[in-house]
Formats: C-alpha cells, sequence, structure tokens
C-alpha cells in the first residue's frame, strides 16, 4: 500500500537538532535552531508565564472546546499588543488565535489559495525555509524578491524595491517586520516607509511574519510596517508568534489577523478563517492562550512581561557585541561589523557551507548549512570558544 511513499530527507534544521542531540562532546554547541536560552544556557520559564500558570491552575476551568476562532480575552489582548494606539475596529480587524506563527501563516495561505486561485507569493530572498513549505503546500506557487546582499551584508534595497514595483496588483508579498530570519538584516524606518509607499501604489497584499516582536529595538517599534499600513488603510494579513517572545515553544501560540479597510468586511473574512480553522483542526488548543491572556490583561505582569522581552533582547546584543569584538581581536584583518547592523536572534556570518561543516565536525559548534548562527544560543560561558573556533575556520 505505501511503497510509493519517498523517505523523508528530514527538516535541514530539525534535523541538525537531532544530531546535535547525538553529538557526546561537552563542549559542542548548539547555534543552530532558533531558540532563546538564557546567560546560564537554559530556555527560560518567563517569570511572568511562572505566575500566570499558577493562576491559570488555581482556577481548575474545565477543558471544553474553545471556539474556533480561539479564546476571546486572548484574541483581544493580542490585538491590543499588536495594534497599540492604532487598533482598528471589529468592523475592519479579524483576528484568529493560531497553532504558533506556523499554525498562522497556514490558515491564512489556505484562505488566499480559496478565494484567490492559482496564487503566487514573493518571499525574500533568502527567507525561512518553512515559508516555501508552508506556502507550497498550500497550492501557492512561490516566487522570490531580492533582499540580502552578500557583498555589503546588508539589504538589497534597490533590488527589492525595483522588484517589488514590478509587481501585478494583488501580489501577495510576504514581509518580515523585524528580525529577518535568516539574515537579521532589516530596512530602516525610511526604507521601510518606501516599502509601504509601493506596496499601496501597486496594490499588492502584503503577508506580514511577525515571529520576533519586541527582539530588535521594542515590542512597539517593530511592529511599525505593520501600524503604518493601518494608518494607510491597506489590506494585510498578519501572522504572529508567542513562541519566542513568552518562551512558550512547545504551547504552539500564535494569531493571524486580517485588516479589512472596508467597513464590514472583517465579519465575513472571520467567518472565512472559521471555516478553515475547522476544517483544518477544529479548533485551538488552551493552555497557551490563557497563559498570554492573563499575562497580558493585567497591567502588573505585562509590564514585567515586557521587561522580560526587554532583557532578552538586551542580553542577544550583548553575545552581538562580544563576538564581534572577539572575532575582530581573533582576525583583525577582516570586518566584523556587519554583526552588529543585524536584529534578532540570527546571525548571518558569511561562513560557507563547507565552513560550517568544518566548525561542527572538528569542533561540535552547530550552525546552519548557509552560515546562519542563533546569537540567543550564545552566553558566557560559549561565546570566547564559538568566537576562536569561528576564527579557526575562517582563516582557512
Ligand atoms: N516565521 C518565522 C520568520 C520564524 O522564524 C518562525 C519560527 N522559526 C515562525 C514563523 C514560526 O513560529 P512558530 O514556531 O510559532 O510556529
Amino acid at each position: 500500500m505505501f511503497s510509493h511513499l519517498p523517505p523523508y530527507a528530514g527538516d535541514p534544521i530539525l534535523s541538525l537538532m537531532e544530531q546535535f542531540q547525538r553529538d557526546e562532546r561537552s563542549n559542542k554547541v548548539n547555534l543552530s535552531i532558533g531558540i532563546y536560552t538564557d546567560g546560564r544556557g537554559v530556555v527560560p520559564v518567563l517569570p511572568s508565564v511562572r505566575t500566570a500558570s499558577a493562576a491559570v491552575a488555581e482556577t481548575g476551568a474545565p477543558y471544553v472546546y474553545l471556539p474556533m476562532e480561539g479564546h476571546a480575552a486572548y484574541r483581544q489582548a493580542v490585538a491590543k499588543l499588536l495594534f497599540g494606539a492604532d487598533l482598528p475596529s471589529a468592523e475592519h480587524l479579524a483576528i484568529v488565535q493560531t497553532l504558533g506563527g506556523s499554525g498562522a501563516l497556514k490558515v491564512g495561505a489556505d484562505l488566499i489559495a480559496r478565494f484567490f486561485p492559482q496564487p503566487t507569493i514573493w518571499l525574500p530572498d533568502p527567507t525561512w525555509d518553512n515559508h516555501v513549505g508552508i506556502f507550497e503546500g498550500a497550492g501557492f506557487k512561490t516566487e522570490r524578491y531580492p533582499y540580502y546582499d552578500a557583498q555589503t551584508k546588508g539589504l538589497n534595497f534597490n533590488g527589492m524595491l525595483d522588484k517589488l514595483q514590478s509587481l501585478p496588483k494583488g501580489a501577495v508579498v510576504l514581509l518580515h517586520p523585524c528580525c529577518h530570519n535568516p539574515t537579521g538584516v532589516d530596512p530602516t524606518r525610511a526604507q521601510w516607509e518606501q516599502i509601504i509607499a509601493v506596496v499601496e501604489q501597486r496594490g499588492l497584499l502584503p503577508f506580514f511574519d511577525l515571529a520576533y516582536q519586541g527582539f530588535a529595538e521594542s515590542l512597539d517599534d517593530d511592529i511599525w510596517p505593520v501600524r503604518e499600513a493601518v494608518r494607510r488603510q491597506i489590506p494585510f494579513f498578519l501572522s504572529n508568534s508567542f513562541s519566542k517572545i513568552f518562551s512558550l515553544y512547545s504551547e504552539r501560540i500564535g494569531a493571524l489577523s486580517v485588516f479589512c479597510p472596508q467597513a464590514g468586511q472583517a465579519a465575513n473574512v472571520l467567518g472565512q478563517l472559521k471555516l478553515t480553522v475547522r476544517r483544518n483542526y477544529s479548533s485551538p488548543a488552551r493552555n497557551g492562550a490563557l497563559l498570554v491572556a492573563h499575562v497580558l490583561n493585567d497591567d502588573k505582569l505585562a509590564t514585567q512581561w515586557r521587561a522580560e522581552v526587554e532583557e532578552m533582547r538586551v542580553r542577544v546584543r550583548d553575545m552581538r557585541v562580544k563576538l564581534a569584538s572577539q572575532l575582530k581581536s581573533a582576525v583583525p584583518d577582516q570586518d566584523f561589523s556587519f554583526l552588529l547592523r543585524q536584529n534578532g536572534m540570527f546571525g548571518y556570518t558569511g561562513l560557507t557551507s563547507a565552513q560550517v561543516d568544518r566548525l561542527r565536525e572538528e569542533f561540535g559548534v552547530y550552525a546552519v548549512g548557509t552560515g546562519r548562527i542563533c546569537v540567543a544560543g550564545l552566553n558566557d560561558s560559549n561565546v570566547a570558544r564559538v568566537a576562536e573556533t569561528m576564527a579557526e575556520v575562517l582563516r582557512g
């Protein structure tokens, strides 16, 4: 019956994770997967979440199904966090709770594929690998727009803008509002203004994917492009994830928002989102939503959580500075300042895949084949060794 099924080669990043777990070297370092570890190298349970977890357990509420669109207080709190003072009314905003950011991308992709036949999505080159998997899995054709400039190790802004300008009206364009995965390279505010202006003039449909809100500048600054789209009345999709910023990876908690400038349309969009959810997995899980809603709806806990996000952001930035300066001392003829211009959890090192292989095989330092490292996996106990071993492979 199943003899025609080919073997699964495995996900490149998750396979590295498995290989890392089997590695017996005591000084191994995992910089492959996008997980934040604290200064002790441990994935934290945020204190705000710990408090919320106790309060949620205390209620002893029964495990009834959530509605298809998710937990009501969660959806309201998330909408406030995302849109702040620009929060659209329910006439304009359809928001559903999803299984992490991935679930939001999938529900959004399915909805678009149902009502805009033969869809194409333009993804940045490069982008998170699973964007291709999720959108192609939903029936999309995937295309690329220029993004990263390997020469300058920065943004190919002109290439990006030219491509966006050439796209047909209604083209779906995936944009990372901050902390671009995998490069860490983000447009400046002035560049975002131009990008949003082109989106508006050309009538493109942005699909914002926000997995790292708060890890670049701040929770409010990092979502500026999305709020600007609201101010300019541009329709869009927005997926957001609490995996990283609440350290709730396995709870699979996120949301999909659809902004509808024309009043009244959000009701039908919400209805179709519910149907999409119903057809896929019927309704989302409860615990992650209760935790996030409890934190965000309690002023004191919300303030505490904001400080915890800031602490994670600052720690990663410190590690960037340490890595760049130690690399500079070890390889003085090379410039590592590009690492300091990147945002978020990832560093795009410029290491070739052969150099990445050598790092892993000889030194037990795991990075992704593209040269991406998770800076959030560095700490004071491993940063010097990582810099030394990177310097070693860079010297050849
Ligand atoms: N989008 C991007 C850009 C990501 O980096 C990630 C997580 N690696 C996701 C979406 C998915 O997030 P989640 O783990 O919440 O599904």
